[in-house]
């Protein structure tokens, strides 16, 4: 029998804002532990909440960008729930009316258009930190206490491990052009949440849904998810059931581990907080938040192909990271070859980024200089080949294309008289390879190319390499 998962997602986004969700202590990450909060997110007797505007615009920009209604009236509720790193006792959350609900996101998976839901996207405040010491110790920060939390909900619309990595990187996506996120998945301002349940194909209803969370990155969502799938498989063939549980992903060990049984909306007691009352969302003012909107990545992806003729693929690639694609936009107006950029930019210039696990942000070549070093293959000065090198050097050193290459003495031969001497001495020196091609077996000739640029140290240019030969051939 075939089985098919059902995959729904929370993410927790925190908010690029100044100051924190109900007080004016700066929001910030990291610092030392204890020194960024007040009696308001410490939650203490008599203190009186007051709502950040911005992080309520931030969530009615990403709710605008998700295809979301903005509610015409929202309010705060009280999640009541016991826990350290939760001095108050109660989070402050939304839950009967959020600020935007019902929306959604066109995701491309293998060329495929797929539509997910998406259930709502609200505000809450984030909690402290709970850590424990080798030692058995546990110690307490309340730095995070009080911090501006977006919470996205999807619908339970996707069907494979592929599906849900394109909405986390389109979400990701969107949240950075936004400016309302890092979504920095390392520092934990992006946290995710996976709800998946697998039912046999065809069937009228889902299976029993496990809740997968400590997901601390794409991979570690990707790798939780196919090993959930594969875990209820095996127990729905075997005939035994499956308990609606939270689990908990073990990182090093690679599987999921029951954590508590799931937790129904009932047990947190919701009720409207008192201390902050309904707010209004004016038709005027989500008018005026939507024109702010800044362009999208899916826009930007369209532009890329339209504007800059790039395949469908590249202009994926490109705009799936606001950084990439401001990069490649700056160094397309600098040397204005886009599909050339591209592939550089795709291929060689991530490569060296990913061995060392940098971001394009982190990147010690610049657009100008990738400009300069592309300008240096236009005009002939060096081989495609050599530009690789070069690129390379650039990397680790930071110098420019132009003085690498005046240093290493690397500038391509275009002195057809210093070629054909060249030519001349590898053919002497391969008679045999020279017979085969003359017998009619033209494959030998690539083997000769190679020798040839070999000898030049890839400073000859292949193709006419390639024509010199043959013409030497056949004289
Ligand atoms: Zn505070």
């Amino acid at each position: 029998m075939e089985y098919l998962p059902t995959i729904g997602i929370e993410v927790h986004a925190q908010l690029l804002t100044q100051s924190k969700m109900f007080c004016d202590c700066p929001n910030a990450f990291g610092g030392e532990p204890n020194t960024r909060c007040c009696p308001i997110c410490l939650g203490l007797p008599g203190v009186l909440p007051v709502a950040n505007k911005q992080a309520i615009e931030f969530t009615m920009m990403t709710g605008l960008a998700l295809n979301c209604t903005i509610a015409p009236e929202a309010r705060f509720a009280r999640k009541n729930y016991l826990y350290p790193d939760l001095p108050k006792g109660y989070q402050i959350s939304q839950y009967e009316s959020p600020i935007s609900a019902k929306g959604y996101i066109d995701l491309q998976v293998d060329g495929v258009t797929k539509r997910i839901g998406i259930t709502r996207c609200h505000l809450e405040e984030d909690t402290g930190k709970l850590m424990h010491t080798p030692a058995g110790t546990s110690l307490l920060d309340f730095n995070r206490c009080g911090v501006p939390l977006m919470e996205i909900v999807t619908e339970p619309d996707m069907n494979s491990t592929a599906e849900a990595r394109a909405y986390l990187t389109a979400l990701r996506a969107i949240l950075q052009y936004l400016g309302v996120s890092s979504a920095n998945m390392e520092e934990g301002a992006m946290r995710c949440e996976c709800n998946v349940s697998v039912a046999p194909a065809g069937a009228d209803k889902f299976g029993v849904k496990v809740e997968v969370k400590n997901l601390n990155s794409f991979r570690s969502a990707v790798q939780s998810l196919e090993y959930e799938i594969e875990r209820q498989t095996r127990a729905l063939e075997r005939g035994e059931p499956i308990a609606q549980e939270t689990r908990r992903w073990d990182e090093a060990n690679l599987v999921t581990a029951p954590m508590r049984s799931k937790e129904s909306a009932h047990d947190y007691r919701y009720f409207p907080d008192p201390d902050l009352g309904p707010f209004a969302f004016a038709p005027d003012w989500v008018h005026e938040v939507r024109a702010r909107l800044p362009e999208l990545p899916a826009a930007r992806r369209q532009r890329f192909v339209a504007e800059y003729g790039l395949p469908e693929y590249d202009a994926g690639v490109l705009t799936e990271s606001k950084a990439l694609a401001d990069y490649y936009e700056e160094c397309v107006r600098l040397r204005p070859d886009p599909k050339v950029v591209s592939n550089w930019l795709t291929s060689e210039l991530s490569g060296l980024l990913n061995e060392r696990g940098m971001s394009i942000e982190e990147c010690p070549v610049r657009p100008a200089a990738l400009g300069e070093l592309l300008g240096l293959i236009k005009a002939g000065t060096i081989s495609g080949k050599i530009a690789k090198s070069v690129l390379q050097t650039m990397f680790e050193s930071g110098k420019g294309a132009a003085a690498i290459v005046e240093e290493q003495g690397l500038t391509q031969i275009s002195d057809e008289a210093a070629l054909a001497q060249t030519i001349e001495q590898v053919l002497r020196e391969h008679g045999d390879v020279v017979a085969k091609v003359k017998a009619g077996q033209t494959k030998a000739l690539a083997y000769l190319v190679g020798q040839v640029m070999k000898a030049t140290g890839g400073r000859a240019d292949p193709a006419r390499v390639n024509e010199m030969l043959r013409r030497a051939l056949e004289a």
